[in-house]
């Protein structure tokens, strides 16, 4: 099985061959499928499966496949730390090399300021994490009226650490035609009630 027989377009395989990926992993062959379908996942995942690979490259795809000129952002990507949106925000920015993609990450512990001007360009993809989000949102420097795809990364620890009510505000100002993934190591009953509210009949992938 290869990145191409998944139906991703050339520009992106060249990018996974970039990285030296031979084939797709496990999570990858089910969720790349998936999202181009146009599915909502939730997806059991614990980190280095290669689950980011498995969101990203199929939401660039879908964003090429219907190109948009609007300030954004599209893709909306929220993660409980600061340290994995730079990892993920690293991600696109490696698999969007040959598919011309603004991509913009934020996170608390460091000045709004320039947060606020690089959002101010327009984006396509933005990764975040919720408390620097809705802050940026109440200083009205980001809007949710174009997202398109949403992405909960590590939901299980965002809410061990504190972020569902943040989330559950930003769900509440999404757009309700949306594509929604939700990627969780474990599945409590807090995360199972958070799906429920957020995803449409999704394909569920346990690797
Ligand atoms: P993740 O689970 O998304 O944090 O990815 C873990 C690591 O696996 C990252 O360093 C990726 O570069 C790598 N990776 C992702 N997909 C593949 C693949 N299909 N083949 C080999 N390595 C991969």
């Amino acid at each position: 099985m290869s990145f191409s027989s998944l139906g991703l377009s050339e520009p992106l395989v060249r990018a996974t061959l970039d990285q030296g990926y031979e084939t797709p992993s496990p999570i990858q062959l089910k969720a790349i499928p998936a999202v181009l379908a146009g599915k909502d996942v939730m997806a059991a995942a614990q980190t280095g499966t290669g689950k980011t690979a498995g969101f990203v490259l199929p939401i660039l795809q879908m964003l090429e496949q219907n190109p948009r000129t609007g300030k954004g952002p599209r893709v909306l990507i929220l993660t409980p730390t600061r340290e994995l949106a730079a990892q993920v925000h690293d991600s696109v920015n490696l698999y969007s090399r040959y598919v011309p993609t603004r991509a913009a990450v934020v996170f608390g512990g460091v000045k709004i300021n320039p947060q606020m001007m690089k959002l101010r360009k327009g984006l396509d993809v933005l990764v975040a994490t919720p408390g620097r989000l809705m802050d940026l949102y109440q200083q009205n420097a980001v809007r949710f009226n174009e997202v398109e795809f949403l992405v909960l990364d590590e939901a299980d620890r965002m809410l061990d650490m504190g972020f569902i009510r943040d989330i559950r505000k930003i769900l509440a100002m999404l757009p309700a035609k949306r594509q929604s993934l939700l990627f969780s190591a474990t599945f409590s009953n807090e995360i199972r009630t958070l799906a429920k509210g957020l995803l449409n009949d999704p394909v569920q992938i346990d690797v």
